[in-house]
């Protein structure tokens, strides 16, 4: 693929990010995406275009806020590089066809959902919900097929992925009488099975316990992170969902060899 093809889908990207950044902080707050303005949440002045510019202006203002010099995180430019590297490197794997461009779409509803799940342990409707209607849709539609799934494996998936995680969250909580699953995470099983067809549902759960166990030890042990703190199983499983929808093939066929 051309150069100027892949700088400009990664300067598409940098911009959904700076999108999908007032995304993660208002829905968790249940609070409008459109309004109001973007401002700042220390003095409350409205933020300029020219002070809106992805990654720019985080680095030209040093990270601080033009008008009262608060700090701003730098979650913000990180959002912002990771929706761009995202954007490019899906174009880049599956190439430029109709299927791409959804993934995109789904790779950056998946990042919202991590760094909230991540911030606030919920995992909201308002975007699982659509997902799953959305996944079932483009699985009947023209676009159907790999690297998406088509209507049949999708609706599969949505039962399996939905009705499987939901069984297993309620044997758990019998057996051990402790919650260890929310109902966010069997929703977005759901919506995974809808995009990716229930084939890629055992090795989703399985890189998913994988890296939980690893990330969520390491924590404790290297950060010494409570570890009564609940840890959130959603981002997990994103990471793992886009695991298997790029190089799912590539893992089987390394298991099976
Ligand atoms: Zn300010």
């Amino acid at each position: 693929m051309p150069w100027e093809y892949l700088a400009l889908i990664f300067l598409y990207g940098t911009v959904i990010g700076s999108f999908l950044n007032v995304c993660i902080y208002r829905l968790p707050r249940e609070l409008s995406l459109l309004r109001p303005r973007s401002h700042c949440p220390h003095c409350q002045h409205g933020v300029a275009w020219y002070d809106n510019v992805p990654l720019w202006s985080w680095l030209a203002l040093r990270g601080r806020c033009r008008h009262c010099g608060q700090s701003i995180s730098p979650l913000y430019p990180l959002i912002e590089l990771t929706s761009g590297l995202l954007a490019l490197h899906t174009a880049w794997h599956f190439g430029l066809q109709g299927g791409t461009l959804l993934l995109i779409g789904l790779g950056f509803a998946f990042l919202v959902l991590m760094v909230i799940d991540f911030y606030h342990y919920i995992l909201p409707d308002v975007i699982t919900l659509p997902g799953i209607l959305l996944g079932l849709l483009c699985a009947f539609s023209p676009l159907g097929g790999p690297p998406l799934a088509n209507g049949e494996t999708a609706v599969i998936g949505v039962v399996a992925g939905g009705g499987g995680l939901w069984l297993f969250a309620w044997v758990f909580e019998k057996i051990t009488g402790k919650v260890g699953m929310g109902m966010g995470d069997v929703k977005l099983f759901a919506m995974i099975g809808a995009w990716l067809g229930w084939q890629s549902l055992p090795l989703t759960l399985f890189l998913a316990g994988v890296l939980g166990s690893v990330v969520g030890i390491g924590w404790i042990l290297l950060a010494g992170r409570d570890r009564s703190l609940p840890i959130p199983f959603g981002p997990y499983l994103v990471m793992a969902a886009w695991i298997s929808l790029l190089y799912g093939k590539e893992i089987y066929r390394w298991y099976l060899a």
